[in-house]
């Protein structure tokens, strides 16, 4: 289900985002710290504490669990090459 939250450019693309679709269903909308992946590039950011997203920084990346930091960079993959297959 996706919410409502601030419009944000995104860092990669330009591209409006004003919903986010939240994985971790125990709070529905995204929180500070949440990560964001455009749906339009798979540019990954990261949320504010007022839900505007920022991209995410190199040590952010480093910090992450590698498990999480493949899972990540697949859906973010697949948002990319779903924009190149024109189906936006
Ligand atoms: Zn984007």
């Amino acid at each position: 289900m996706s919410e409502r939250v601030p419009v944000t450019r995104c860092a990669g693309c330009d591209a409006p985002c004003d919903a986010a679709t939240v994985a971790d269903s125990t709070h529905p909308l995204p929180v500070e710290g949440d990560l964001s992946i455009c749906a339009y590039c798979g540019a990954v950011g990261i949320y504010r504490a007022d839900q505007t997203i920022r991209p995410i920084t190199p040590q952010e990346w480093a910090r992450m669990d590698p498990g999480q930091r493949r899972q990540i960079e697949g859906a973010s993959q697949f948002a990319a090459a779903r924009r190149k297959g024109g189906t936006r």
